[in-house]
């Protein structure tokens, strides 16, 4: 293999795939934003670490696939799982030219998943994952899509959920959301998922709308028959209690 693209779970090593280990010891060089590199700690000691800026996505897989190209074996380390909002799709897209090199996407545990099992249960049903970054995507894009979750009443994963210059993006999602669905809906929010930090909250829709979070947040918002199970977010699938 010339490439492997690792989605390396939220944070902890403990959920880190026995499959990206291994790719990550079969690797010389790691490329990755420079959080992530460090979170690896001891794996990636001895490696040649490329690290790079948040933003700089083009150039961290141009030196990814110019390593491989040089003869190395090139780990591009992503955050959850690499082909949700990471860089598997941009290492396909800048290595079109060279059908020579082999890549290998290496699945890891994505927020929606990892953030579920912290809340409790609010993903048991159908469900939207939609990111409020409109740095790739137009604002309206992201707008009708959240339009058509609401109506749909799916259980919504919110990545990018806020950042300095979005301030008030979540507010916005959530005034469109409430087109369709009842203040009332319950919703969680959780940080810093797996890592150093870990925490979550509940509340509703409602209050959802007033909540300052940040970058390393991920949002959930339950359907209509979402509802909080002592202190956990659990959205019932249709199995009747007895
Ligand atoms: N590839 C990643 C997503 C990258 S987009 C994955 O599959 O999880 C970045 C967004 O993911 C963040 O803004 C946040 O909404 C979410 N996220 C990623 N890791 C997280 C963590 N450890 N805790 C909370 N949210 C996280």
């Amino acid at each position: 293999m010339n490439i492997y693209v690792i989605g390396m779970g939220p944070g902890d090593a403990a959920y880190l795939t026995p499959r990206a280990l291994e790719a990550i010891q079969a690797s010389d060089v790691i490329v990755g934003y420079g959080l992530y590199v460090e979170l690896l700690g001891e794996l990636v000691q001895g490696k040649e670490c490329i690290t790079t800026p948040m933003r700089q996505e083009i150039q961290r897989c141009e030196m990814a696939r110019d390593k491989a190209l040089a003869g190395h074996t090139v780990s591009v380390v992503c955050s959850g799982d690499a082909g949700i909002y990471g860089m598997a799709g941009l290492v396909h897209q800048v290595c079109e030219g060279h059908p020579e090199l082999t890549i290998e996407v290496v699945p890891g545990i994505t927020a929606a998943c990892s953030g579920a099992a912290v809340l409790g249960a609010p993903l048991t049903h159908d469900f939207a994952v939609i990111s409020l970054s409109d740095l790739l995507t137009p604002w309206e894009k992201i707008e009708t899509r959240l339009d058509c979750a609401a109506q749909g009443d799916f259980c919504i994963a919110l990545y990018n959920p806020s950042s300095k210059k979005r301030a008030d993006y979540l507010k916005r999602a959530c005034d469109i959301l409430l087109r369709h669905q009842p203040e009332t809906i319950a919703c969680g929010i959780v940080r810093q998922i797996g890592r150093e930090g870990q925490e979550y909250e509940l509340c509703t829709l409602g209050e959802l709308r007033e909540k300052q979070v940040d970058m390393f947040t991920t949002v959930f918002i339950g359907n209509s028959q979402t509802r909080v199970i002592h202190n956990k977010l659990v959205t019932p699938r249709g199995y009747e209690n007895k």
